[in-house]
């Protein structure tokens, strides 16, 4: 499948000099089209600032400190949106990459009905739509994601929180996008409903043709709905691999982990285990491989040598790679 949107080199930080936080280092990763990522890692881990990174909408004193990242359109030549100007990058956002934020539920104009707030997002990028055709947009999209039309005259506090989530989806919809990404839309609603919310995506995923990167603490929800996933470890891709392949076999000790920290999908629950220790200082991040002073597995070169997220394939498999010194890239 051909590529959406290629992350290379991707560095952000949080201030500057000696300052500055590492927030996300040398990150690589290429979404094709119709393809759910899912992006998985600890809290601080990096996941919200690359996704505000590659978007250009990092809060100050974010920046990005290196890197491109580039977006095939549909049609013409592929662009780095790194380079884009604001007018160039307004016209980009909604209508070929939308974001869905963490905590968007709670981000609904509290004084505005649910029409007003859909049809806005489409008068701002089609200001030659009528009023009827914005609202038949509005109802379509409402439709889109399962909620019955005369809601539109709600206001966000008559409904609930699973159904808000929903009206961001749907407006994340409303121009039709090459890429939609979910930062953990669903951390504060209840299991059932992150799933049926996840779930309901990647079917519109299906019939729309459009790609998601999706992401969550909760990797068991990414094993379920998405084609490939990306887990971060101190601001940095530790492994990526096909979702199937990442929970049979995870190579990287972290992604082991992370996996055994939650429930199991099927069958028999097991225990939640956790990971013991705590996330690395970013200020102050250990030498070598940042998870040695928490790995099982760590060994003689753990702590003196940052081992290399190889291409996919280089090493451990199809389309996988992993940054670990129990795997070492062998080509390239
Ligand atoms: P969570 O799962 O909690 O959402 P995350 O993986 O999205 O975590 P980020 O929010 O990207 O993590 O944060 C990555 C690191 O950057 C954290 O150490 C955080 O403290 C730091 N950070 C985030 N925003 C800022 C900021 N505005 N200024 C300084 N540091 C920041
Ligand atoms: Fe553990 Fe070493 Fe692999 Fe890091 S490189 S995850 S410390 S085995
Ligand atoms: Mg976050």
């Amino acid at each position: 499948t051909r590529p959406l949107l290629e992350i290379r080199n991707l560095d952000v930080d949080y201030g500057l000099g000696g300052d500055a936080v590492h927030a996300v280092r040398d990150v690589n990763l290429t979404i094709h089209r119709g393809e759910v990522v899912g992006l998985a890692g600890e809290s601080g881990s990096g996941k919200s600032t690359l996704a505000y990174g590659i978007t250009r909408l990092l809060p100050p004193p974010g920046v990005v400190a290196n890197g491109s990242v580039t977006y095939h359109p549909p049609t013409g030549d592929p662009f780095d949106v790194l380079s884009l100007s604001p007018n160039e990058l307004r016209a980009f956002r909604w209508a070929e990459t939308s974001i869905v934020f963490q905590g968007a539920m709670n981000s609904l104009n509290p004084v505005h009905k649910v029409s007003t707030q859909l049809m806005d997002v489409i008068k701002a990028h089609d200001p030659g739509m009528s009023k009827a055709g914005r609202l038949a947009r509005a109802k379509e999209l409402l439709k889109l994601v399962g909620i019955a039309e005369d809601r539109l005259e709600s206001y966000p506090h008559q409904l609930s929180g699973g159904m808000r989530q929903r009206v961001m989806i749907g407006m994340a919809l409303a121009l039709e996008p090459q890429l939609v990404i979910m930062d953990e839309p669903t951390t504060a609603l209840d299991v059932v409903m992150q799933r049926q919310i996840l779930g309901q995506l990647v079917e519109l995923r299906e019939r729309l043709g459009f790609s998601v990167l999706f992401i969550t603490h909760d990797l068991s929800l990414l094993v379920e709905f998405s084609d490939r996933i990306a887990i971060m470890y101190g601001g940095r891709i530790v492994e990526e691999a096909p979702s199937a392949d990442i929970y049979r076999e995870p190579k990287h000790p972290y992604s082991e982990g992370l996996l055994r920290s939650f429930p199991a999908l099927r069958g028999a629950r097991r225990e939640l285990s956790g990971i013991p220790g705590s996330p690395p200082d970013l200020r102050n991040m250990p030498t070598g491989c940042s998870f040695h002073p928490r790995c099982p597995k760590a060994f003689e070169p753990c702590d003196k040598k940052l081992p290399i997220l190889g291409k996919p394939d280089d090493h451990v498999g199809p389309h996988r790679s992993v940054a670990c010194w129990l795997h070492p890239v062998t080509a390239g």
